[in-house]
């Protein structure tokens, strides 16, 4: 199936929670969940009071946030599901720090872009390299110790110029390191359940493909 590439603040509003799929606007009063925050369409303000939703419904509602926060399509989080489940320990958790590991989400987390999707089109072009290497696929899953720094010849770029200056006032997650100055970024130590800050129920994820 192709990526979504309609309006994103419908997908937000379905959710009934903000989302963060457009950066700095999603922080004003111009996010369309502060001004609405119904179902989008013809029957969303009047279906958002009235209907009940069953365990199935909550369990769906669940998943698809938790993919579209991160951007996946339904088939891969089929996979990163069924890659946890053969991983022991708890399964929901395990998603979500493999989930946490992508590649574009660690570019985001890092703060080197303001959204994921954003994060997303910047690995898709090449602006970064990982471990000294060009790389530019947003699902590689970042390991222990990997680094990811910004490609010398996209220094230049005016977008990377301007950030250099707000990244001052921005924090990483304690699972990574970034050096300011040289713009690189390392993956110290593996993300815990604590670390994704995301109003998700993993447990509900587990149970909707237990099904
Ligand atoms: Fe979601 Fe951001 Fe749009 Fe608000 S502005 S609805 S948080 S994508």
């Amino acid at each position: 199936m192709a990526r979504n590439t309609g309006p994103v603040c419908r997908l937000c509003r379905r959710e009934g929670m903000k989302l963060y799929l457009k950066g700095e606007r999603c922080y004003t009063p111009k996010c369309s969940v502060e001004k609405r925050n119904y179902a989008p369409g013809m029957h969303g303000k009047k279906g958002t009071f009235k209907r009940k939703v069953s365990d199935y419904g909550v369990q769906l509602r669940e998943k698809q946030k938790a993919r579209r926060i991160y951007g996946v399509q339904e088939r891969q989080f089929r996979r990163y599901f069924q890659s946890a489940v053969r991983v022991k320990g708890m399964t929901g958790v395990t998603l979500l720090q493999n989930l946490e590991r992508r590649l574009d989400n660690v570019v985001f987390r890092l703060g080197l872009a303001d959204s994921r999707p954003q994060a997303r089109q910047l690995v898709r072009h090449g602006h970064f390299t990982l471990n000294g290497h060009n790389h530019n696929v947003p699902s590689y899953l970042t390991k222990l110790g990997d680094t990811i720094e910004v490609r010398a010849s996209s220094r230049s770029n005016r977008y990377f110029k301007d950030l250099a200056d707000r990244l001052g006032e921005r924090r990483s997650p304690e699972w990574l390191e970034f050096d300011v100055n040289r713009m690189v970024g390392r993956v110290a130590a593996m993300p815990d359940r604590q670390s994704v800050d995301i109003p998700l129920q993993d447990q509900l994820i587990v149970e909707y493909y237990s099904r």
